[in-house]
């Protein structure tokens, strides 16, 4: 093995790499154009080389997914805490507004009242109990994973 031998091994996890000069490169690949040892060597370090890269980009994708996939479950349950209290809000605010309003007979003698309140507030307390319903049955699931 001669000294260009050495400095070419030397070089190799560079050029893999791609971050060494032109002019090392150039040097590197015409070096094995006619040296079979380090012509070996560079296919046996590619081989690695790709593999390494392969195994860490397929690492990266299923740290990714596991990340897309817990972000995408926190959001449905925040979503789902949003409908809850949103509608627990409205459940109580419907007959509070009901007697705020309150009822009133006009001139001609019709009665006015927000009757569409009072089935509004059972309306909003249904949702409010079936989201809290699927608020708890997902924060089991995500707690028992
Ligand atoms: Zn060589």
């Amino acid at each position: 093995m001669n000294k260009s031998c050495d400095i070419v091994r030397d070089l190799i996890p560079l050029y893999l790499d791609n971050v060494c000069s032109q002019e090392s490169r150039r040097f590197v690949e015409e070096h094995v154009e006619h040296c079979e040892s380090c012509k070996k060597e560079l296919s046996e370090n590619r081989i690695e080389f790709d593999s390494m890269t392969f195994k860490s980009d397929k690492e990266e994708v299923e740290t990714m997914k596991k990340i897309a996939h817990k972000w995408k479950k926190d959001k449905s349950i925040s979503f789902m805490k949003g409908i809850f209290f949103t509608s627990l809000l409205a459940t109580v605010a419907c007959p509070i507004l009901y007697n705020i309003i309150g009822s009133k007979v006009l001139e001609d003698g019709m009665l006015v009242e927000p009757f569409a309140l009072i089935p509004l507030a059972y309306l909003f307390l249904l949702i409010t109990i079936i989201s809290g319903i699927i608020l708890a049955i997902k924060s089991r699931i995500r707690s028992n994973q």
